[in-house]
């Protein structure tokens, strides 16, 4: 912990997310706010002892909670000492630490809200583990969480409000289009076939825009949607289907103003017009350089280590490799290439070379 975080984050404020505490099993206490004296008991022995306590309770918990507890809950709320949200319980528990620059006591790692909140500050997050000696709290250990598993929880959590309990729901293999008569922005955005969850009730699909019944357009071939990163920045998608390869490079990169601005100012100066070729077999995304003078490398993802491999060099003669779901694929000096999370792509598929994007028929050094 470097000083600066030291001093942003006081262990002197602490907002408690209770319906976790309360059902974490590994907790030696019996079900219910026994585990939340228990934890908080802990914070006061190991970290701090007259820490102002937040208790934030989603009240999805409350229907779970004994009478007694439910009272205690309630009596807590009209003191003030405790917070009850039907909706946004999560996003109150955050707000509270950061606006009075304290912690977060909880086991959740909180993944469709990272990239939302700008300033994530990972020493503000503790948690709790338990061993002979009893219950432990500290700083959540990093997990080194992959930008996969951010936007596959973010794609998990949308669908969830739109009625998809599975992804994997046979619906969701078919393309869909919204062939209502209402006004519908959805239809405007996509008018051949949808590139966004549709709503399911009862089994169909509907239209997240207008609310109709949605048409049915065939199978939905294999796609992958991919990131373009650099610098650690999103500065682009774009999606690869089954049977349709992409000769990637300079001359059909995404339309999107940050790779623009940074195409102008050279960053991209060492990828080539055609650079990498990429296709996709089943869901499995394959690369091969497009000759020996275009660098292409991958660096594996190692989920037992949670850490990135060194990287390995690929050439055109070893054919087309085949890049895990979590693995980058570094393409010259600057730019990388990552999967999303997401199983439905949104991302728009690439142009054909050729089509005249201003910043595309720059000068480069190669
Ligand atoms: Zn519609």
């Amino acid at each position: 912990m470097n000083r600066a975080t030291k001093a942003a984050v006081d262990v002197g404020i602490v907002a408690v997310d209770v319906a976790n505490v309360c059902r974490d099993t590994t907790l030696p206490a019996r079900f219910g706010l026994d585990r939340l004296d228990l934890v908080l008991d802990a914070w006061s022995r190991q970290i701090y002892e007259h820490a102002e306590v937040y208790p934030v309770v989603d009240r999805t918990l409350m229907a779970e909670l004994s009478r007694v507890e439910r009272r205690r809950v309630k009596a807590s709320c009209a003191r003030q000492e405790m917070w009850v949200r039907r909706r946004g319980a999560d996003d109150l528990l955050l707000d509270l630490a950061e606006e009075l620059g304290g912690c977060v006591l909880s086991r959740d790692r909180f993944l469709d809200h990272r990239r939302k909140r700008a300033g994530w500050i990972k020493e503000r997050f503790f948690s709790w583990s338990v061993d002979a000696a009893g219950v432990r709290v500290g700083l959540r250990p990093s997990r080194n969480t992959q930008r996969f598993d951010v936007s596959r929880r973010e794609e998990q959590k949308l669908a969830a409000s739109r009625g998809i309990v599975d992804l994997r729901d046979p619906s969701m293999r078919r393309r869909w289009v919204c062939v209502s008569a209402a006004p519908c922005e959805t239809r405007t955005a996509n008018p051949v076939f949808l590139r966004v969850l549709p709503v399911l009730q009862e089994g169909t699909p509907h239209c997240p825009g207008c609310g109709h019944a949605l048409a049915d357009r065939g199978e939905r071939p294999w796609q992958a949607e991919v990131k373009l990163i650099a610098d650690e920045a999103e500065l682009g998608r774009f999606t690869i289907e089954q049977d349709d390869p992409i000769e990637f490079g300079r001359a059909i990169l995404p339309n999107s103003p940050e790779l623009d601005r940074r195409g102008r100012r050279g960053q991209f100066s060492d990828l080539g017009r055609v650079h990498v070729n990429l296709r996709l077999d089943r869901g499995q995304l394959l690369a091969s350089p497009a000759d020996d003078g275009h660098r292409v490398w991958v660096q594996r993802w190692d989920a037992s280590e949670r850490r990135f491999e060194r990287r390995i060099e690929l050439h055109p003669r070893d054919g087309f490799t085949p890049i895990g779901l979590r693995d980058k694929l570094l393409i010259g000096s600057r730019l990388e290439l990552h999967r999303s999370g997401r199983s439905v792509a949104e991302a728009e598929t690439l142009g054909l070379p050729g089509s005249e994007e201003p910043w595309q028929a720059m000068k480069t050094t190669k």
